[in-house]
């Protein structure tokens, strides 16, 4: 059985992750209650974070939004203050299992996870969000898009503590979709699930930024640009070919690899052409009458 630890301070989390063996953080709990459960959680202590003040506060930034670590995924699904700056990831974090996983999970505990199905990063890098760390060596800020280096790996160092996600404000002409789709049940793990936001870019470009989920071992990022002109067919067109060259599903009891791939451009072509759609709609729409 690991050591458990409630430290005070945000320092003395860091120094007992900076002296254990092979410490680990304790978010919400939902994902390592599961391995403590089965007998397959190997940490030799587990840093209980839940004491440390300022990790459980959503605040409004110059750039957007500041979460903090221990901020619940139904906090975010229900925040009038993320809805405003950030709605795509209200809507992405809503789409989490169920009400009493999102009641318990955390924001810094989800993304330090890892899993490559997992739905709350398509958001995050399509937004182009950032996660902050620390650690007793001091801070650093990794960018959503690169922090999945490899099967269940993150960019986490050892000791480091997700402190904070930085979230941008979500453009107030982008549109914006999430498509997920399960084969087991409608709050299971995604078989495919993608992000997609359709913003401005100069010279009558758009740009198209699509977030993937199980789709490949890490959750991947796709960006490219169309002419403002394109059709809604053309822009899916590029989409599915651009995700079609990247994707390469892991199969497993929801699927099987081609099974996947079929359901992975379903939901890249679902999810781009609503939100090329909705970009119009929104660009049409007076500026004062805009989301923001
Ligand atoms: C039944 C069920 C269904 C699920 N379905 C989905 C789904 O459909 N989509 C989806 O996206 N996810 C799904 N999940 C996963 C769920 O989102 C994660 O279990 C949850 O987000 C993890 O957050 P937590 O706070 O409970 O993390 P914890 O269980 O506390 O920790 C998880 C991992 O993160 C590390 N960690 C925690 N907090 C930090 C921190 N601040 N800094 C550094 N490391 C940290 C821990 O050491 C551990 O390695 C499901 C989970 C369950 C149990």
């Amino acid at each position: 059985m690991p050591a458990y630890h409630y430290p005070d301070t945000l320092a003395e989390a860091c120094s007992i992750l900076a002296a254990a063996d092979d410490g680990m953080v304790y978010g919400g709990g939902t994902a390592v209650q599961i391995l403590l459960k089965q007998d397959v959680l190997f940490a030799s202590d587990l840093v209980d974070i839940g004491r440390v003040p300022g990790l459980t506060d959503i605040t409004r930034t110059r750039s957007g939004l500041r979460v903090g670590p221990l901020v619940t995924l139904r906090q975010m699904e229900t925040s009038p203050l993320v809805r405003e700056v950030a709605p795509l990831a209200a809507t992405v974090y809503g789409h989490v299992a169920n009400p009493r996983v999102r009641n318990t999970a955390s924001v810094g505990g989800n993304i330090a996870h890892g899993d490559y199905r997992l739905d709350p990063p398509t958001a995050l890098m399509v937004l182009d969000a950032s996660v902050e760390l620390t650690s007793s060596r001091g801070k650093r800020t990794v960018a959503a898009r690169e922090f999945f280096v490899d099967f269940q790996k993150t960019a986490l160092e050892p000791g480091e503590i997700v402190t904070a996600i930085e979230i941008p404000h979500q453009p107030g002409s982008a549109g914006t979709h999430f498509v997920k789709l399960s084969s087991l049940a409608a709050n299971d793990w995604p078989c495919a699930s993608a992000a997609a936001l359709v913003v401005d870019g100069s010279r009558r470009r758009r740009e198209v930024r699509l977030g993937l989920g199980a789709l490949s071992h890490i959750p991947l990022y796709v960006q490219f640009e169309a002419d403002a002109g394109s059709t809604a067919d053309e822009v899916v067109a590029t989409a599915c070919a651009a995700a079609e060259a990247v994707i390469d599903p892991i199969p497993d009891v929801r699927g099987g690899r081609d099974h996947k791939k079929r359901l992975g451009l379903v939901a890249v072509g679902e999810a781009v052409r609503a939100s090329w759609k909705e970009g119009d709609d929104e660009r049409r729409t007076p500026f004062w009458r805009r989301r923001r």
